[in-house]
């Protein structure tokens, strides 16, 4: 929907004979802020100019009110692990913060908690590890997402990486790498 707010249908049940679809949008919280745009607004706003909505709407037998939520990425010098509580996952704010992709690091981020119990012998500890194993694994890739994410901002620099990529074979391939998970975000600072 432009480069701040994605729309979506996914099929949800397909499993009798109606088929349940999850429909919606998602928008930056930054650029929400700074709109005027309500998010109810834009979710109508995709109904009506989406193309596969507008063939689908015809067939509708019953609808839910759109509902809102709010849905943590990625932050700076997160602290994943709070006394008793070792977050993982989107409550850990480790989803991809420039494709609010998360389940690879939900199951991976499961896979380090147990890491660090295992490798400790007091709950002090398990934190402890937990919070290291995070800035090990983690912390560098999303700050380095973060900040592609801050210079996506300015227009000019998305053009400039457009400009760049259809001169250089080499670089569109680093970075479509990059953004479907094959390369992590701080090789394309190296
Ligand atoms: C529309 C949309 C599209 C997405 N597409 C992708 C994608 O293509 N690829 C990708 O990698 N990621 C995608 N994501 C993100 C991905 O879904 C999440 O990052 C991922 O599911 C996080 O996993 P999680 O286990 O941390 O949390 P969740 O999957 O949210 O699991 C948390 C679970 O806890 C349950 N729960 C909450 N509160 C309680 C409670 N009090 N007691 C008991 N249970 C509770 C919830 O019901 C839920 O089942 C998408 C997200 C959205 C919203």
């Amino acid at each position: 929907m432009g480069v701040s707010e994605y729309g979506w249908i996914f099929p949800a049940a397909v499993g009798s004979e109606l088929v349940q679809l999850n429909v919606g949008v998602g928008v930056w919280i930054d650029e929400y802020n700074k709109s005027k745009v309500n998010i109810i607004m834009l979710f109508n706003e995709f109904i009506q100019r989406n193309q596969a909505i507008k063939e689908l709407l015809s067939l509708v037998v019953s609808q839910q009110k759109p509902q809102a939520y709010p849905l943590a990425t990625a932050k700076r010098a997160n602290i994943v692990s709070n006394g008793k509580v070792f977050k993982i996952g989107d409550a850990a704010n480790i989803t991809d913060p420039l494709t609010g992709e998360g389940i690879a690091n939900a199951i991976v981020s499961g896979l380090y908690v147990t890491q660090a119990i295992n490798m400790s012998t007091t709950l002090d500890s398990a934190s402890e590890n937990w919070q290291h194993l995070y800035q090990l694994y983690f912390e560098d890739d999303l700050d380095a997402a973060l900040q592609i994410k801050s210079f996506r901002k300015f227009l000019f620099i998305n053009k400039l990486l457009i400009w760049f990529m259809n001169r250089n074979e080499t670089f569109t391939e680093q970075v479509t790498y990059t953004f479907v998970g094959l390369i992590p975000y701080k090789k394309l600072f190296l």
